[in-house]
């Protein structure tokens, strides 16, 4: 779920999806309001086993925000959900779910997903980053979830980049999603594209478009897409001397966005990067796009 719509899926061991569905989150209106489509979610779902004659085991929720040690309760974090702090979202939805209910955080669902089902198939120490919005993360090692002591870590978007940078929205200044974000991107894109005097129509620029003009060769795009690899080359160079992990999963819609991405972010990566630590690392654009979150928010039955 986020901060725009709740999609949800009936997933099998193996991981294929059996039903799917989209629902608006209604996340700017209250807490209520998110779980009643939640609860839709889950009714359509149960339905859906139902005429399949199966019996689903139980509801895996990727949710914004930190989910404490339990797996139970949202403690906050989710600045763009409404009232989504000191939620106890696992009693509330297995009051209507008949289903035992397990949560995680979203960005962390995405990674465990990949690492089942998706991109880090076969691996067990994996960082994986979601370069969108914001930038969100999930740190594997061994096969598991490091959470930090109580699961209160691993918020790999809010390391701080630039001392006495801007304001970020965690209300720190100077972090990695503030400047190496898909919005970020966009946001300086625009920046350069005013102080050249030079305009395009603001509903069109988004990641795609800056790519666009990248490939066209257009100075600004160019100038624009090295800063902002450059940034996360940065970012992806700490976690991998910190963490060596075998893989860096990058997911989001920049990431799809072709091969060049991914060498360009790892040739800046790699630069920074303490050879040593990085000797067993390589860096891969995520494989299950939107399917990550569900697929991770499954497995924690699955396994
Ligand atoms: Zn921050």
């Amino acid at each position: 779920m986020g901060g725009t719509s709740v999609k949800y899926a009936l997933v099998d061991n193996e991981g294929a999806f059996h039903a799917q569905g989209r629902l608006p989150s209604h996340a700017d209106v209250s807490a209520d309001a998110i779980i009643s489509q939640l609860r839709r979610a889950v009714e359509e779902m149960k339905n859906a086993a139902d005429a399949l004659g199966v019996k689903a085991e139980g509801v895996g929720v990727g949710t914004p925000g930190i989910v404490d040690v339990t797996g139970r309760i949202v403690l906050g974090g989710a600045e763009n959900l409404a009232g989504w702090e000191d939620l106890a979202l696992a009693d509330r939805m297995e009051s209507f779910a008949d289903l035992p209910v397990r949560l995680g955080n979203d960005a962390n669902m995405m990674g465990l997903g990949e690492m089942a089902f998706g991109a880090g198939k076969g691996c067990t120490d994996i960082v994986f980053i979601t370069v969108g919005t914001g930038i969100g993360g999930a740190v594997l090692i061994g096969g598991k979830l490091f959470g930090g002591y109580a699961n209160r870590g691993t918020e790999l978007g809010h390391v701080p980049l630039i001392a006495d940078g801007e304001r970020c929205a965690c209300g720190s200044v100077g972090c990695l999603e503030h400047y190496a974000s898909a919005s970020a991107l966009v946001r300086r894109f625009c920046e350069r594209a005013e102080k050249a005097g030079v305009s395009f129509p603001s509903d069109e620029v988004n990641g795609e478009f800056i790519v666009r003009l990248y490939k066209a060769n257009n100075a600004l795009a160019v100038e624009s897409l090295d800063e902002h690899c450059d940034f996360l080359g940065h970012g992806i160079a700490g976690f991998i001397n910190i963490f060596s992990p075998q893989l860096v999963v990058v997911g989001g819609g920049l990431s799809e966005s072709g091969d060049f991405y991914i060498g360009k972010v790892s040739e800046r990566a790699f630069r920074y990067a303490i050879p040593d630590c990085a000797a067993n690392t390589r860096i891969v654009a995520a494989a299950l796009g939107n399917r990550a979150g569900c697929l991770g928010a499954a497995s924690l039955f699955l396994r």
